[in-house]
């Protein structure tokens, strides 16, 4: 039986059980290569109220080699951009003030920076986007933050003045571990800024797809604070963002000022939604299986009408959704995606080739998923041209 990886305790309490499917960020070099699947499975732990994953594989084998760039979607970018344009008004930084970027990816936040004012360092344990981050002028260090990561950054350049952890969260197979490395580098100075998907709103909205290998826990305000217990660090403000379907940014301190209405509110909202209950999760699992039923009978339809179903965003998301529907997905001729490292790979699990959007206007296919249901409106406008021979779009969220 699995373990909480907070408090140890056994996990009993299953959210959703989405079978064994490869890791969503695996995508195969070549055509019915041999890919390994692992049981995905959600528990709530009954004892502390962490949402996640039964089976933890080692993120070794997860991360190493991270197709994920942020820098092709162009939301995340202005995303990106806003949120320093903000903290840069915010903030009373003095210059040279260091600023600590945990999985900094490939510099598309760090890089909105002025380099003149500050000291900036990004952590990212992928090689080959810490190196596609450095060639940017992004200063990084290629590695997982972890203890004795904390301890060399803390030796190496100083005390943060900020701290910021965008969607890194989940993807941490060792929570308190995490927030012990934090607490280690931040100082009573130190401001932290920690971005997650909402579990509250993964529910809600039965975000199932985005349960993955990667994302190893689920997480909440009520359960981020109680996990934070045990530190000096207190949650002082929180923020309700629309990335990821909706994502708490919430704000950490050690000697805050000032508690803000806003964490309150988010605490009663959480109660309010019933999060923690089992009817609750019932509906959550019920709507699931209701989504994949209708996925397998558009395709099983289209295909009876010698249709061509293509699907655009190759992210884990859409791999996870897919790889829950199971083997009928295979109809789905091609998925088309921007990044050109994913571009002639194959979607583990299904063999589904990935193609450049490009070809879309030679295949002329009849009907496009859209797979990340968060950018639809963004890849609705780009793909416009479909609508030429009567394409059609088509999204289960
Ligand atoms: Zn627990």
């Amino acid at each position: 039986m699995y373990t909480c990886q907070n408090c140890s305790k056994k996990l009993k309490i299953s959210l959703i059980n989405m079978g064994s499917v490869p890791v969503a960020n695996h995508l195969l070099l070549k055509k019915d290569q041999s890919c390994k699947t692992y049981p995905l499975e959600v528990f709530l732990c009954k004892k502390c109220k962490l949402y996640q994953l039964g089976k933890r594989l080692n993120p070794k084998i997860i991360f190493n080699n991270y197709f994920y760039h942020s820098s092709y979607s162009s939301t995340f970018l202005e995303h990106a951009k806003k949120f320093v344009n903000d903290i840069c008004k915010k903030l009373d930084f003095t210059k040279n003030n260091f600023i600590l970027e945990i999985a900094s990816n490939d510099g598309y936040l760090l890089k909105n920076f002025d380099k003149k004012k500050f000291k900036v360092l990004g952590i990212e344990p992928s090689t080959n986007v810490a190196i596609i981050a450095k060639s940017l002028g992004v200063n990084t260090e290629n590695k997982f933050f972890n203890i004795g990561t904390a301890k060399f950054i803390k030796k190496k350049y100083g005390n943060p003045k900020l701290i910021i952890a965008n969607n890194v969260l989940a993807h941490v197979p060792n929570i308190k571990v995490f927030f012990k490395s934090l607490d280690i580098i931040a100082t009573s100075e130190t401001i932290i800024s920690i971005e997650f998907p909402s579990v509250k709103n993964l529910i809600k909205f039965n975000q199932f797809d985005t349960i993955y290998h990667e994302h190893y826990t689920y997480l909440s305000l009520s359960t981020v604070e109680k996990i934070l217990e045990e530190f000096t660090m207190k949650v002082f403000k929180v923020e309700k963002l629309r990335t990821h379907g909706g994502s708490l940014r919430i704000w950490i301190s050690k000697t805050p000022k000032k508690i803000y209405n806003s964490v309150l509110n988010e605490r009663i909202s959480e109660t309010n939604e019933k999060i923690f209950e089992t009817n609750v999760r019932k509906i959550f699992s019920k709507n699931a299986e209701n989504k994949r039923k209708k996925f397998l009978n558009f395709i099983e339809e289209k295909i009876k009408l010698n249709k061509i179903i293509s699907a655009y965003g190759a992210a884990a998301k859409g791999i996870s959704f897919l790889n829950y529907c199971g083997p009928k997905a295979k109809y789905i001729s091609s998925v088309f995606d921007k990044n050109k490292m994913k571009q002639g790979c194959f979607i583990p699990g299904l063999n589904i080739k990935i193609l450049d959007p490009i070809e879309i206007k030679k295949l002329k296919p009849d009907y496009v998923v859209i797979l990340p249901w968060n950018l639809k409106n963004e890849i609705k406008n780009e793909l416009e041209f479909i609508k030429s021979w009567g394409g059609k779009f088509i999204s289960f969220d």
